[in-house]
């Protein structure tokens, strides 16, 4: 068995996400192969090639790779597919828009968000909001999988000595074409690789409140900041804080949950991280039940006396 992973980068690095990734592939059994697909990439690719457990690395660079345009990545990808019994992503925004195109060519089913590989052909994936496991047995001979990143330790970037090999961009097939972007920058650690998140939800009552109270509480812990849904749809926050089912799905070390009451659709994004914090003034919030430590106190005057304090303790 030969497994492609499409890795997730930035030009310059490995993202988490392909760590992680890796891990779930490499129990498929068999070779892997890293696919580093951009422009102006190579050191990704050396990146990868450190991957402990990768057995060559593939370097394709094109013009059509650089802005993250899903036809053309998916063309590449499926140029390469012959070669493989497995095409492996992590299930981030970019492999989401990429991987059911790719299944579509091949003219296979997607295995979406696998949490666990029971054997090469059967996945535990999580449904219903992660209130349910099913578990998938797929007679495709090529089997097209994305994988749910936060279930999977990740395979240790150092030690592996695969030989990077250029491969030759597939013809771009035109469909879509890159005009601009508006990335948000931040110092903060990314939302899906933080150890800490910090998270406020509608009881923040605006984007000022996101300010004033949860972003110096996430800066003094070097936490990600996160959202419940209803503080984005409110417009205190921006979209790519979303936690949730329909969010981001996370699990770090230490979520604090700000003002959220935890409904089941922002469980399914935080519920496996290691420690929860609640702070919420009901005492009957559902997210208490998940919570390891829970404050019942308005945010209001809990929040600045936690920053206040940790500031004390030189964070
Ligand atoms: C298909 C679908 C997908 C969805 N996807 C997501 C998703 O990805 N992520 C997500 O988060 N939601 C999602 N939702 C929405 C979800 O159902 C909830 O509506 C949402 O999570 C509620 O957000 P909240 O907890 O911030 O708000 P609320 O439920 O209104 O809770 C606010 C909480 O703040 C507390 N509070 C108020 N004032 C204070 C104060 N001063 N101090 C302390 N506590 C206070 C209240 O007691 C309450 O518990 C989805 C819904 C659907 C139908």
């Amino acid at each position: 068995m030969t497994t492609l992973l499409i890795a997730e980068h930035d030009n310059a690095q490995l993202k988490d996400a392909t760590n992680k990734a890796m891990t779930a592939a490499a129990a498929l059994g068999g070779e892997v192969h890293v696919l580093v697909a951009g422009q102006g990439c190579k050191a990704a690719a050396d990146a990868a090639a450190k991957l402990q457990g990768a057995a060559k690395v593939l370097l394709a660079e094109a013009p059509a790779y650089e802005h993250d345009l899903a036809e053309p990545l998916a063309a590449l990808i499926v140029s390469l597919a012959g070669s493989y019994d497995a095409i492996v992503a992590p299930a981030t925004s970019r492999f989401k828009n990429v991987m059911p195109r790719v299944a579509a060519l091949l003219d296979v089913m997607q295995v979406s968000e696998i949490i666990k590989v029971v054997a090469p052909d059967t996945f535990e994936r999580p449904i219903y909001a992660g209130n349910a496991i099913q578990t998938v047995k797929s007679k495709d001979a090529k089997k097209v999988i994305t994988v749910r990143t936060s279930t999977f330790q990740a395979t240790p970037g150092e030690g592996g000595s695969a030989a990077v090999e250029t491969v030759a961009a597939a013809e771009d097939p035109g469909l879509s074409s890159f005009v601009g972007e508006e990335v948000a920058k931040s110092d903060r650690p990314e939302l899906s690789s933080a150890k800490i998140i910090v998270s406020g939800g509608r009881a923040m009552q605006s984007r000022e409140n996101f300010t004033k109270y949860i972003e110096p509480l996430a800066d003094k812990l070097g936490a990600g900041v996160g959202a419940s849904r209803a503080a984005v749809d409110a417009g205190y926050a921006p979209n790519d804080w979303q936690v949730g089912q329909t969010g981001k799905v996370v699990a770090p070390e230490l979520y604090v949950a700000i003002g959220i009451s935890g409904a089941i659709q922002h469980l399914a994004g935080m519920k496996d991280s290691k420690v929860i914090v609640a702070i919420n003034k009901d005492e009957d919030a559902p997210i208490f039940q998940v919570a390891d430590y829970g404050l019942v106190a308005d945010l209001y005057q809990a929040v600045p006396e936690l920053t206040e304090e940790l500031g004390k303790l030189g964070k």
